[in-house]
């Protein structure tokens, strides 16, 4: 074993090939479906969304796909990240488990994000694109994509979701300081904006309806392309960077990960880190437990049915196979907004639904509670959303503490926390509560699932 504090690899680490899970699945993901058909659609069915070498790796059964050289360049500003030890958690724990963490917050968005938006950029770039239109939640994917379009030369609009856009008044500077223009959503310069607003002036929007406009700006603006930070095929398997190099740093420390933890928006951190060990469970190699952590007030996996319904809130996105609390759902503004998304990845979903990994919900206060340990024992001040990832892990560590099992613990950390000091000041000050599960709400969103026949 490695007593080391970091474990870190040199430029020529970075992973030559993105891990593709559609490969090793043991049963292929159900079909994706049309919103204006229902039934499934095909790769010209998204052509004007996407350029299609990123439709391609959505419907790609190659197990490698190379990672081209422009990405690789741009990964090598921050990548690999370091793999830290938590010896100072594990101290204030006083737990025998050997805790892990996967720092994403170095790059220069501080988040794992630039991990796939470096390479949409890319791919756009290559097939000609000069616009492209995006939604934000917590403004971690628009600061991504802003800065992935500055390295490539496209002209980026971000629909950033309203609470987050008032709440977060930085990360929009962040944007504009890389050379986009963001605008809070829903806005007047969509019809679905229009719309909403014109019934409901004061709606705090979703990640749902930041899409919709979005995606309406996309079709009628011509030269622009649309592109989608989670929940995507090609957008987790980007993610795969970090579990790559996680293998290899858990090599060098001399453990195998017995529990692997990550927070789910869209899954798409969590499905990067975990999806290079699913391959390890699926080949029954090594069966570590791998969780995914939710909000509370946003329980998508843990209470939501696995249906067909669509990625956004107007139906005009695909439909997809997914654990879903229903489109229409507007989940309660938690901090966590990355975390406010009504489905979950495809991947994530099928692989909960084949056992091959777990969920769990954690409550707005505890994830809190537990980012305020973690900074005051590693220093670190991270996103409210991996506070989720941290929470389970922490929870993980106090029972090998009463059984006096001396687990690895391996947490993806996606992202630090420096944006989101208003919430932090809120729960330091008292002042930060919980939001119950809006199960009357669910219900409703639930009832106006598009109905398909499989
Ligand atoms: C966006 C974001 C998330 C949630 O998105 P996933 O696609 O589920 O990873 C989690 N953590 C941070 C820091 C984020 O910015």
């Amino acid at each position: 074993m490695d007593n080391r504090t970091k474990f870190t690899l040199e430029e020529k680490d970075i992973p030559q090939a993105w891990y593709n899970i559609q490969a090793d699945l043991p049963s292929p993901l159900p079909p994706v479906m049309s919103p204006q058909t229902g039934k499934p659609a095909g790769p010209a069915d998204f052509a004007p969304l996407f350029p299609m070498s990123l439709i391609m790796q959505e419907v790609s059964q190659e197990r490698y796909i190379e990672i081209p050289e422009p990405v690789r360049d741009v990964y090598k500003l921050w990548r690999p990240t370091t793999l830290f030890r938590a010896y100072r958690l594990e101290k204030m724990l006083q737990t025998p488990a050997r805790i892990y963490y996967k720092f994403e917050g170095s790059s220069p968005a501080g988040s794992h994000k630039p991990n796939t938006a470096v390479a949409q950029a890319y791919y756009n770039k290559a097939e000609g694109t000069k616009r492209i239109a995006t939604e934000t939640g917590a403004g971690q994917w628009g600061s991504a994509l802003s800065m992935a379009c500055m390295f490539f030369g496209i002209e980026l609009k971000v629909y950033m979701v309203k609470v987050s856009y008032n709440q977060k008044p930085y990360r929009r500077i962040m944007m504009e300081t890389w050379g986009a223009k963001c605008v809070p959503s829903p806005s007047p310069d969509t019809k679905i904006g229009r719309d909403i607003l014109a019934k409901d002036p004061d709606n705090n929007g979703s990640l749902g309806l930041a899409i919709s406009e979005a995606v309406e700006d996309t079709v009628t603006t011509p030269n622009t392309k649309y592109s989608l930070g989670s929940v995507l095929n090609h957008v987790l398997m980007h993610q795969t960077v970090i579990g790559l190099e996680s293998k290899k740093q858990m090599e060098m420390a001399g453990f195998y990960p017995d529990i692997i933890i990550g927070c789910i928006g869209g899954g798409s951190n969590f499905g990067g880190m975990a999806m290079p060990f699913v391959k390890d469970k699926i080949e029954k190699k090594n069966n570590p437990q791998i969780i995914a952590v939710e909000p509370a007030s946003c329980p998508t996996v843990t209470k939501g049915p696995y249906a067909y319904d669509y990625g956004d809130e107007a139906g005009v996105a695909p439909i997809v196979k997914m654990y879903t609390l229903g489109h229409s759902f507007m989940p309660p503004p938690v901090h966590a907004g990355g975390l406010r998304y009504h489905g979950m990845s495809p991947i994530i979903s099928h692989l909960v639904k084949l056992g091959l990994i777990e969920a769990r919900a954690v409550p707005q206060l505890a994830t809190f509670e537990a980012g305020v340990m973690f900074a005051r024992s590693e220093g670190f001040v991270s996103a409210p959303e991996t506070n989720h990832a941290i929470r389970v892990a922490i929870d993980e560590a106090i029972k090998c503490r009463e059984s006096g099992q001396a687990k690895s613990i391996l947490i993806a950390h996606s992202g630090h926390g420096h944006f989101d000091m208003a919430a932090y000041e809120q729960y330091l000050s008292g002042k930060l509560t919980d939001y119950e599960y809006p199960e009357d709400k669910v219900k409703e969103a639930l009832a106006s699932l598009p109905k398909i026949s499989e």
